[in-house]
């Protein structure tokens, strides 16, 4: 089956549902035994996917999530979680304790920075953060106690395209697991488990929900990392609600032809940004002069609709308010993946360590939504104006 097709039937048993096409939102804590063989059965089997034993393990809205999760991702097992964060800390959980280091990218999501520096600095973990860029030069960076090697492509905020093969191939070596947030890409355009990586973890909320509306997670696991992953999913009391699963898997059908508009139209405005005299630099590794743009062509198949840009000056902050203020399309806010385009400021100088970030231009992220791309380019082009004309 082709992925077009995967995304339409994966994780969906109508015979199971008197024939709706899709599962029914199961509401339920409590799940009923008819006999004390049939309850005792049951907990033997808990671990088993797709066992009915208590509503925090699990109901067949949150089973068909994470078994079409797993097919596109290309893994073995998925645990859907409250938020993409919730699922970042609890992959990490599972592979780390006192004493152990752990090596995450500097240009990692910075509420996972935050969870690493704060909740593992305390638990006693040590954390290094790298150069986006290291590829191979990881060796350099690992120690004996190194479990766990966290990468990011492309960066938060900043864009880098990782080498995510040339760092799985020396993790691997020294027996660490390689963990990735794989939200940019989604499923479709990037597959973690060909590349190397042993647990993907997508933040739903943004292109797999799509539509701004639930908060979600998923950690995707190889068949070898699947039961740590579940024991810290399982003590940590991690979950979804039903009804967040429901519009997960929703959306998901739809991701396909969604993407392909976003990253249409993300093209159009990154190229255009690029030719203008207020914008330094573009960060967006779809296009030929990005510094990522051979690793993305290399391993990625698309490219979605968020990216960065770098303003050519500073410009004072009335300016700047001028032109966010004014945007009819771009919307201040945080979040992205929605059908809505979104246009904010961001301060990756403020919290690097490996690296610095040294522009004298403020960075922006943009989301391209999926709005006509004429009217995205125009109300970029008015706000750009409004930019020079009030500095
Ligand atoms: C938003 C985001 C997350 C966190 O997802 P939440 O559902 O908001 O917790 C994690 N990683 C990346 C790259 C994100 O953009």
């Amino acid at each position: 089956m082709r992925e077009d097709s995967t995304i339409v039937n994966a994780g969906r048993h109508p015979e199971d549902h008197y024939g709706a096409v899709n599962p029914p939102v199961y509401r339920a804590s409590t799940i009923l035994s008819a006999t004390l063989d049939e309850l005792q059965e049951k907990e033997s089997n808990l671990n088993e996917i797709g066992q009915m034993v208590y509503g925090r393990f699990g109901t067949p809205t949150s089973f068909a999530l994470q078994e079409a999760v797993a097919a596109l991702e290309g893994g073995h097992a998925t645990a859907a979680t409250a938020s993409g964060l919730n699922a970042l800390s609890t992959a990490l959980l599972a592979f780390l304790g006192t004493g152990d280091h752990l090596l995450v990218t500097d240009s990692v999501y910075r509420p996972t920075r935050r969870f690493c520096d704060d909740m593992l600095g305390r638990l006693g973990v040590e954390v290094t953060y790298y150069d986006p860029h290291v590829g191979a030069g990881i060796a350099g960076l690992m120690r004996d106690n190194t479990r766990v090697v966290f990468v990011e492509a492309p960066g938060s905020l900043t864009f880098e395209v990782q080498d995510i093969p040339a760092i799985a191939a020396v993790a691997h070596e020294h027996g660490a697991v390689v963990v990735m947030d794989n939200t940019w890409a989604s499923p479709l355009y990037f597959k973690p488990f060909a590349h190397g990586v042993d647990v993907s973890i997508q933040a739903a909320t943004k292109y797999i929900v799509g539509h701004s509306d639930a908060l979600l997670g998923t950690i995707t696991c190889t068949e070898e990392t699947w039961d740590a992953v579940l024991t810290a999913v399982r003590r940590l009391g991690v979950t979804a609600g039903a009804d967040d699963c429901y519009l997960a898997l929703r959306g998901l059908r739809t991701l396909s032809v969604r993407l392909a508009r976003h990253q249409q139209s993300g093209l159009a405005l990154a190229r255009w940004l690029s030719t203008r005299p207020e914008v330094t630099r573009v960060l967006y590794p779809a296009l030929p002069d990005d510094p990522g743009h051979e690793l993305w062509r290399r391993d990625f198949s698309g490219a979605c609709g968020l990216f960065g840009l770098v303003l050519a000056r500073p410009y004072p902050r009335e300016a700047l308010a001028a032109m966010f203020d004014g945007f009819e399309h771009f919307a201040l806010g945080y979040s992205w993946g929605g059908f809505e385009s979104l246009c904010v400021p961001t301060f990756p100088e403020r919290f690097r360590t490996a690296t610095t970030w040294e522009h004298p231009g403020q960075t922006l992220r943009i989301h391209a939504g999926l709005e006509d791309p004429d009217d995205l380019l125009e109300d970029l082009e008015r706000g750009l104006a409004r930019l020079e004309a009030a500095a």
